[in-house]
């Protein structure tokens, strides 16, 4: 019915988006009882399915895993007729959908959203058209995509072109003939590859211009495959439910084979079958570290580069597809039916805009800095303003008067991809900061739409009007998802997972690459938590249960998970000799540390005997003199050795250009306090008098440690200062025992689960220091005397029981007027800045060190030292 223009219609919610994922959301507010408005400016349902019409348009995830799986009924009825559906195909599939549910009723054609507008008095969004209506709603539901909105080509004089113009994501319903054409082709990403086999068909010429090359593998297109079919067909549930908890959407088991270390027969045979196999998740999981190291992931590429040259036959042109400058999977990765060999057809021409680029549209056709082509069409296959470009355009204005748009000036912000502070009830379907385009997006779509349902019907139950998240908690969520990018190579890339395809657009990493199954345990423990990290508001009054959600170093999480995985037994449960054999043998299984310029080991006297060490000599053009740093392994004085912290002190070495001297001293319970501390002073004292033939620099000497080895380090400091020698020029503590008390909120907060527990620290004082001495300073350096001390980079972990005793040293020795710097290892545990080569969101904290351990020696940059 028609409503009179002035009175705008009232509904509970409105949906923007009638694609995938606005069809589930409106059939399942149907389900609560909500009335729902449906949006869209196309002229049917299908979204991406609607729009994308150009030839050879297909998705590239397996049609029998991109498809819906709410209703098990549904999900029987249709049958897909090929491994990847087309686009007509899907649409028709959408379009089914929609009959099937009765949806169309609720739902508005050919209805651009303008803008939306909190209304904070009425507790309601104004949504606007551009038909000039508004309606009114509780609830605001963004489905508007992450691929809807297209790029501009932003090419000089593309308006003059007279000749025919296409864009992959606008195509015409009624499709396109280029028979006897000269057709030219401006884009080689997802689009471009899948359309431009089938324009060389018809065209009588047909130029490529590439900026980037791509990744592409043969899709190998066919019927649906056997063996999902056949999982599906004896367990349909159960692959249903892997999906949902896979790292992509897909149930594909994440292979454990290192590319770095894998023999060469075995590199190929996992390459050439996944290069068979045909599928996105299959190519991206040849070895479990490409999308993190460089040199496995190279080792991938370099085969892509020979499957192109193997066949490509002009050798200009095949270097110019193959990809270089960006790491295999940093950019979407696309699927092809005879991408490459259309290059080998004699009317194909590829033009490398690198080595050529485009001045000009013309009204005939493009001009290059060499050429001038003649063209009766051109087709732009240049991409989306990806994730956000949909959403910013739509004008959405929350508390306040705040645009999203403003703020997201500098990027996105949001709290599990799904809302933002400040836009109450306002959620978005795949926002930045979820899985989204990393994923199969019908299983991130169905868990969005879940939640977002599951949301507005507690919200009811429990009388609250408005839900928005906190500041914190979604600040929180953007460090979480920058910090799991950070771990990867994906941010190297200018890629549109980055925003950087769109001039301006600011450059951070867009979506969630932590996993599906990641994810989705991210949101069940919010739900769980009562909301946790949201603000709830309503007549009864107000709840909010504030935090972050996930504030562990994603790579840190992983290790704890495998060392829970590996059931071994707590090392308190066991004598010494016992725990020392589980040490040695985990450190067996580690990676060796980068290498260094030379290792060396031999013996200082020390008080009670000969105290090993190991010499580590950066490599480098400079053979002279280095600063020599005294490092001191960690294990509770009872654990530990030369060989334990060795890739710690390596990379000490190599990052620093130190010579690193690593010493083991005598350890509990056979030589029991102040054994460690005495043998400690010791050896920096044989080293300052040895300075010279260790291959060191007279007086430029720090002594460095992790944990207990940080605790000696710092109890020689004092030693050596009170014995009027040697002078120390830094100390390092990594994550020190500095005192004996373990009442701090660290110990309560931290002392279970991390690995370092308050049980094993009891152990460890148990086996080092009697009670009576663990006032002592030599066994708690914190309750000695700090002035005059050396400068000091103290490091504490967010997740280690030690942490607040190591704050409280670092302000101690800054109150006694010593320098300090204090390093936050935000995210990790107490052992996992040591991992080196397996905790890569330890590396910048190393860095860290390196930049305190140089300033500690005399260099031409200048001092600084920050509390
Ligand atoms: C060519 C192509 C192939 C793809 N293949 C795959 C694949 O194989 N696997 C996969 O997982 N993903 C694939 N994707 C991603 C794909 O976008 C999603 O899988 C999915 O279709 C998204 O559904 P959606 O409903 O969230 O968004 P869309 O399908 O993009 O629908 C959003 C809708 O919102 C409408 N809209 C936007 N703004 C407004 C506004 N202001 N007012 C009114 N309406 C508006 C648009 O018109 C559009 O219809 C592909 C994308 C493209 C472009």
């Amino acid at each position: 019915m028609n409503k009179p223009a002035s009175v705008p219609e009232q509904v509970d919610a409105v949906v923007v988006g009638a694609g995938f994922s606005g069809l589930y959301m409106l059939y399942r507010l149907r389900q609560l009882g909500l009335s729902v408005k449906v949006l869209d400016s196309a002229g049917d349902v299908g979204g991406t399915w609607y729009w994308n019409r150009y030839p050879g348009a297909r998705c590239d995830v397996p049609t029998t895993d991109y498809a819906y799986t709410f209703d098990p009924e549904l999900d029987q009825e249709w049958t897909w007729s090929e491994k990847y559906a087309t686009q007509p195909e899907i649409l028709d599939y959408l379009r089914f959908v929609a009959d099937r549910y009765g949806l169309r009723s609720d739902i508005e054609f050919s209805a651009t959203v303008t803008s939306a507008r909190w209304d904070e008095q009425e507790k309601r969004w104004r949504v606007t058209t551009g038909r000039g209506t508004e309606i009114r709603c509780r609830y605001y539901v963004m489905a508007t995509g992450c691929l809807s909105m297209p790029k501009s080509p932003d090419i000089e004089g593309a308006s003059r072109f007279a000749g025919q113009v296409y864009f992959t994501s606008r195509w015409p319903g009624e499709g396109a003939d280029f028979t006897g054409q000269r057709v030219a082709v401006i884009g080689t990403g997802s689009s471009g590859i899948q359309a431009i086999p089938l324009i060389a068909r018809q065209a009588s010429q047909l130029t490529v211009f590439q900026r980037t090359a791509n990744f592409s593998i043969p899709a190998h297109n066919g019927p649906a495959p056997a063996g999902t079919l056949k999982q599906l067909g004896e367990d349909r549930d159960g692959y249903r439910h892997a999906a949902r908890w896979s790292r992509g959407g897909i149930p594909v088991e994440p292979t454990d084979v290192l590319g770095v270390t894998a023999s060469e027969a075995v590199r190929r045979e996992r390459f050439e079958a996944a290069w068979e196999l045909g599928e996105l998740f299959g190519i991206l999981n040849v070895f479990a570290d490409q999308a993190v190291n460089p040199a496995s992931n190279d080792i991938v590429a370099e085969m892509f580069r020979e499957k192109i040259r193997s066949i490509v036959t002009d050798p200009e042109t095949a270097e110019a597809l193959c990809p270089k400058g960006h790491y295999f999977g940093t950019k979407r990765p696309c699927l092809d039916t005879g991408y490459f060999e259309t290059y080998n057809l004699p009317h194909v021409r590829l033009v490398d805009l690198r080595k050529q680029p485009i001045i000009s549209i013309t009204q005939d056709g493009i001009e290059t800095a060499d050429e001038s082509f003649g063209f009766d069409a051109i087709v732009y296959a240049t991409g989306f303003d990806a994730m956000t470009g949909a959403m910013v355009a739509a004008d959405v204005t929350g508390r306040d008067g705040l645009s999203l748009k403003e703020k997201w000036a500098a990027g996105p912000s949001t709290y599990l991809g799904l809302m933002t502070a400040g836009f109450p009830n306002f959620f978005m379907l795949t926002g930045p900061g979820s899985p989204s385009v990393l994923s199969n997006m019908t299983v991130s779509i169905e868990q969005h739409v879940d939640w977002v349902a599951g949301c507005l019907k507690d919200l009811r139950e429990e009388g609250f009007e408005t839900i928005e998240p906190t500041a914190l908690a979604e600040s929180g969520w953007n460090q979480h998802v920058q910090d799991c990018a950070a771990i990867t190579l994906y941010p190297t890339a200018n890629s549109w997972y980055m925003g950087a395809n769109v001039p301006g657009k600011p450059r951070v990493f867009l979506p969630y690459i932590g996993g599906v199954g990641a994810y989705r345990q991210a949101c069940d423990d919010v739900v769980g938590q009562g909301y946790f990290g949201f603000r709830m508001t309503g007549p009864g009054g107000d709840r909010c249960r504030d935090g972050v959600i996930r504030r562990m170093q994603p790579d840190v999480a992983m290790v704890l998970d495998l060392v829970a995985a590996m059931g071994m037994p707590a090392t308190e449960s066991l004598s010494a000799a016992d725990a020392r054999a589980l040490m040695a043998a985990t450190a067996a299984t580690r990676p060796p540390g980068p290498e260094v310029g030379e290792v060396t080991d031999g013996v200082i006297p020390g008080p009670a005997g000969d105290l090993p060490y190991r010499l580590y000599r950066p490599a480098g053009p400079s053979e002279g003199p280095r600063p020599v740093v005294v490092y001191f392994h960690g294990g509770g004085w009872v654990l530990g050795n030369l060989d334990s912290d060795d890739p710690l002190c390596r990379d000490l070495c190599e990052r620093s250009g130190a010579v690193v001297v690593s010493v083991n001293y005598r350890h509990a319970p056979e030589d029991r306090f102040p054994a460690a501390a005495l043998d400690a002073l010791a050896a920096v004292q044989w080293v300052d008098a040895n300075a010279v033939e260790l291959g060191g620099i007279p007086g430029q000497l720090a002594v460095a440690g992790w944990s207990a080895g940080a605790n000696i380090a710092a109890v020689a400091c004092q030693l050596a200062r009170d014995a009027g020698g040697p002078r120390i020029s830094g100390q390092l503590l990594i994550c020190p025992v500095v005192d004996s008390d373990m009442t701090r909120p660290s110990y309560a907060e931290n002392g279970d689960g991390y690995i370092l527990t308050t049980a094993l620290m009891r152990w460890f004082w148990d086996h080092y220091a009697d009670p009576a001495d663990r006032g002592d300073p030599r066994a708690v350096p914190l309750r000695g005397d700090l002035p005059g001390l050396p400068p000091a980079c103290v490091v504490t972990a967010d997740f280690d029981p030690l942490r607040d005793e190591g704050v409280a040293y670092a302000r101690a020795l800054e109150t006694a007027g010593v320098p300090v710097r204090l390093t936050r290892a935000r995210g990790h545990t107490h052992t996992s800045v040591t991992m080196v080569g397996m905790v890569i969101s330890g590396a910048p904290v190393r860095a860290e060190i390196e930049e305190a351990l140089g300033d500690f020696f005399p260099s031409p940059q200048p001092q600084e030292f920050v509390s």
